[in-house]
C-alpha cells in the first residue's frame, strides 16, 4: 500500500455555490447540511471520503464576506483556518450566478496562500455553452488554476473531479479510522439538523438569527430513546413568538422534522425537546457569540 494517498481539501466559495452539495456528492452520504437559503454553514464540517486508493478529508468552509460584524469575522477565520491546513483547495463558482468582487476577494486569499487550487464551475446544468466559455475566461483572470465543470446536484463531472483531487494529494497512510464519517461530534451534527429545519421552515431573516445550543444529549440504553434537549436562541423578542407559533404549532413542526433527521442519523428513537429564548442581538455581540460557541480566534 505504498502509493495510498491522504490529504485535506478545503471547499471555498460564496454562499449558495454548492459547496455542501458537492461535499455530499463526494461522500455519498448526507453530512453537511444543504438548504436553499445561503450561508447555512457556519463552521468547518469535515467529511471523509475513503476508498482503496485514498482518504480525503474535506473542509466545507462557510461563505466569505467582508468582515463587518463579529459573525462574519468568525466565518472568515474559519475559511482561513481551513486553507492553512489543507493540501488543496477547490474554488467553486456558480455558473448561473455572477462572478465578481467576492470571487476576486477569495482569489486574492487563494493566490496568497500559495496552495494548489482547482477552479470548479458548478451548476453547469443550468447554463448554455457560451456562458461556460465566458466563465472559464474569467477564471483564468482570477488565477492560473486548472478548471473543471461539474453539476454537484446531478453528479455530472464529480467522478472526474474526485480522481483529479486524489492525484494531487500527498502519499501517506490514512489519518482517520475508516468507519469515521465526520470529525464533528454528534451534538454538533444534531444542532445542525435542528438549524437546518429553521432554514427550511422559517422565513426571511429569522433563521439567520437562530443559534441552536444542545443542552442535554443522553444516550439511554435501548429500547429507551436518546433524549435531546436544545435551546433555540433568537435575536428579538418578536421572533420568539414566530418560532413558537400559534398554539406552539411552529415549534412542534420544527421539532418533529428535526427529530426524524436525528433518528435517521443515530439509527435510534429520539425524544427531542426544544426551548426558545431571546438573546438580544447576539450576532453583533462578541461575548454572546462566545457563549453560543462561535469563538473568535
Ligand atoms: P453552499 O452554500 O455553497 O454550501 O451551497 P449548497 O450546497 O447548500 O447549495 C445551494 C443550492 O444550490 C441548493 O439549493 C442546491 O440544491 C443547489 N445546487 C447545488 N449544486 C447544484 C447543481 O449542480 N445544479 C443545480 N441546479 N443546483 C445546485
Ligand atoms: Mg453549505
Amino acid at each position: 500500500m505504498t502509493d495510498f494517498r491522504c490529504g485535506s481539501v478545503a471547499l471555498v466559495g460564496k454562499p449558495n455555490v454548492g459547496k455542501s452539495t458537492l461535499l455530499n456528492a463526494f461522500l455519498g452520504e448526507k453530512v453537511a447540511i444543504v438548504s436553499p437559503k445561503p450561508q447555512t454553514t457556519r463552521g468547518n464540517l469535515a467529511g471523509i471520503h475513503q476508498d482503496a486508493e485514498a482518504q480525503i478529508v474535506f473542509y466545507d468552509t462557510p461563505g466569505f464576506h467582508d468582515p463587518k460584524n463579529p459573525l462574519a469575522r468568525f466565518m472568515l477565520s474559519q475559511v482561513q483556518e481551513a486553507l492553512d491546513g489543507c493540501d488543496l483547495a477547490l474554488f467553486l463558482v456558480d455558473a448561473a450566478d455572477s462572478v465578481g468582487e467576492d470571487e476576486e476577494l477569495a482569489a486574492g486569499w487563494l493566490r496568497k496562500s500559495k496552495k494548489p487550487v482547482l477552479f470548479v464551475i458548478n451548476k453547469t446544468d443550468l447554463v448554455e455553452y457560451p456562458r461556460l466559455l465566458d466563465l472559464e475566461r474569467k477564471g483564468k483572470v482570477l488565477g492560473p488554476w486548472p478548471q473543471f465543470r461539474v453539476a454537484a446536484k446531478t453528479g455530472a463531472g464529480v467522478k472526474e473531479l474526485l480522481a483529479e483531487v486524489k492525484g494531487r494529494l500527498p502519499e501517506g497512510p490514512p489519518l482517520f479510522p475508516e468507519d469515521q464519517l465526520t470529525d464533528k461530534n454528534l451534538r454538533e451534527l444534531v444542532a445542525e439538523l435542528v438549524r437546518e429545519q429553521c432554514f427550511l421552515q422559517l422565513t426571511r431573516e429569522i433563521p439567520y438569527g437562530v443559534a441552536v445550543v444542545i443542552e442535554e444529549f443522553k444516550e439511554n440504553p435501548e429500547p429507551d430513546p436518546v433524549v435531546v434537549t436544545a435551546t433555540l436562541y433568537v435575536e428579538k423578542e418578536s421572533h420568539k413568538g414566530i418560532v413558537i407559533g400559534a398554539g406552539g404549532r411552529q415549534l412542534k413542526s420544527l421539532g418533529s422534522a428535526a427529530r426524524e433527521g436525528i433518528e435517521a442519523l443515530l439509527g435510534r428513537k429520539v425524544f427531542l425537546q426544544l426551548w426558545v429564548k431571546t438573546l438580544k442581538n447576539w450576532r453583533k455581540d462578541e461575548d454572546k457569540l462566545m457563549r453560543l460557541g462561535y469563538g473568535l480566534t
